[in-house]
């Protein structure tokens, strides 16, 4: 059993998040992708966020249709921040024996790994999934390579190094870090946000079944 975890604030979830999320389950043949909405996300100005349950019921809306997504509300269920090292600690102690973690992150929330709670205990315990935009150039991958090469051996460990062959991080002790390209969207959520205050139609950029929630519900106004 293979799964993905992805988090975020999905305040929405749009389509890039989706697309990125099919992805990734595609190249990594991850039996499931848990799509987890933080509760109180550590790293975002609380002003503007639509309250955790009803991200949640978007994500549920939007995963709705499709096989292998699977919506966590584990980050709902405890007090406080939403920290990953957190989630991802409960996920280890209800994991099959053959189970195995992947935790999905963009390639720049993990240039600020760093800044995250307890980050190195996350390097004992989980595989990343680093997610860049196709570079069109192989030289722009080397540098994206490079750079998420450089941001391990001075945040993490001096002891991670480049598999042959390859776009993947190993350590003998530490968990590997996969570097994988998908499909950015030109999609965010803060756009869309805008959109919405701005009395304008986000038709295509989420499903239809989350834009009609957001209207029903009258979010984002
Ligand atoms: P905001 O605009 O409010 O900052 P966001 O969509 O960028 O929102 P999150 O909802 O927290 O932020 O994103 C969750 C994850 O999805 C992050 O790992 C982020 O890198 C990734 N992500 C966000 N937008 C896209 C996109 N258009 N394509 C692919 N991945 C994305």
């Amino acid at each position: 059993m293979r799964i993905g975890l992805f988090g975020g604030t999905f305040n929405p979830v749009h389509t890039g998040h989706l697309r990125a999320a099919l992805e990734v389950r595609e190249a990594f043949a991850l039996d499931e992708i848990h799509l987890i909405p933080s509760a109180i996300p550590p790293h975002k100005d609380p002003g503007g966020i639509a309250p955790a349950r009803q991200r949640l019921a978007m994500v549920r809306a939007a995963a709705e249709d499709q096989e292998g997504f699977v919506v966590s509300d584990v980050e709902l269920q405890r007090r406080g921040p939403s920290y990953s090292v957190d989630t991802v600690a409960e996920y280890r102690r209800s994991l099959p024996q053959d189970g195995r973690l992947f935790l999905i992150i963009g390639g720049d929330a993990f240039k600020e790994i760093h800044t995250w709670k307890s980050y190195r205990r996350l390097f004992e315990q989980v595989a990343f999934i680093v997610m860049v935009r196709p570079g069109g150039q192989p030289q722009a991958t080397a540098a994206v390579m490079e750079e998420i090469g450089h941001c391990l051996h001075r945040h993490v460990d001096a002891g991670y190094r480049l598999q042959a062959q390859r776009p993947r991080f190993v350590h003998d002790s530490l968990q590997p870090v996969a570097v994988t390209e998908v499909t950015r969207l030109q999609i965010s959520a803060t756009r869309i946000r805008s959109l919405i205050a701005a009395g304008r139609s986000i038709r295509y950029l989420v499903p239809d079944t989350v834009m009609d929630y957001i209207r029903r519900q009258g979010l984002y106004r």
